[in-house]
């Protein structure tokens, strides 16, 4: 299989040749396209695998039609670190380069000021760590009610870091009728639990 193969957005193909990567990686070749038609997916990979554009190449091109509104994300990114959540960024950009979508990065360590500002605006992808982004819904700032996609990285890490309450929580502020992206190095119990309760008839991936 060959990038072009797969049914993406011209100007995501673009962004990829330009970034010289030629074939997709495993796990990116079996998750791709079920996410373009919409399925949930569970994909179970470990960092180095081409993991993080398995799930933003998709959400581009669905996210290609539609407009933001103010306050009311279209997508959003968990991941559980800031400095995951800033490599997850740099690859929206990096493959978003040729597209108008708008992008809100909320982590510890910046104004809230600045970020309600970009909120404000309209944002099409929204990347947060789960505690931030918590403290915008409390401050009455954010609504996940136009959630079309909510992706989860790193899971596993998530659960050593005890934020499965907080994920839990963000996944019942958002529509029912989501499309939701989940990512995790290993199936503990506790991730299997939520899989089971949050995703609706996923596609298992596994490299
Ligand atoms: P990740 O597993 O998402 O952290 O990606 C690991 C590294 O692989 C990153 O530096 C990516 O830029 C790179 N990468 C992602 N997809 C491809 C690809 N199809 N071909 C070559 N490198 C890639």
């Amino acid at each position: 299989t060959n990038f072009t193969d797969l049914e993406l957005d011209p100007r995501v193909l673009k962004a990829i040749a330009e970034a010289g990567y030629e074939t997709p990686t495993p796990i990116q070749q079996q998750a791709i396209p079920h996410a373009l038609v919409g399925r949930d997916v569970l994909g179970i990979a470990q960092t180095g695998t081409g993991k993080t554009a398995s799930f933003v190449l998709p959400m581009l091109t669905l996210l290609a039609k539609g407009r933001a509104r103010a306050r009311m994300p279209r997508s959003l990114v968990l991941a559980p670190t800031r400095e995951l959540a800033a490599q997850v960024a740099e690859n929206f950009e990096t493959y978003a380069k040729h597209m108008k979508l708008s992008m809100a990065l909320l982590i510890g360590g910046t104004s809230f000021k600045d970020q309600d500002k970009l909120i404000d605006r309209g944002v099409d992808v929204l990347i947060a760590t789960p505690g931030r982004l918590l403290d915008h819904f409390e401050r009455g700032k954010l609504m996940l009610t136009a959630i079309e996609i909510m992706v989860v990285d790193e899971a596993d890490r998530m659960l050593d870091m005890g934020f499965i309450p907080d994920i839990e929580r963000i996944f019942k502020l958002t529509p029912f009728t989501r499309q939701t992206l989940f990512f995790s190095a290993t199936m503990a119990p506790e991730i299997t639990r939520i899989t089971n309760e949050f995703l609706s008839n996923p596609v298992r991936v596994e490299v």
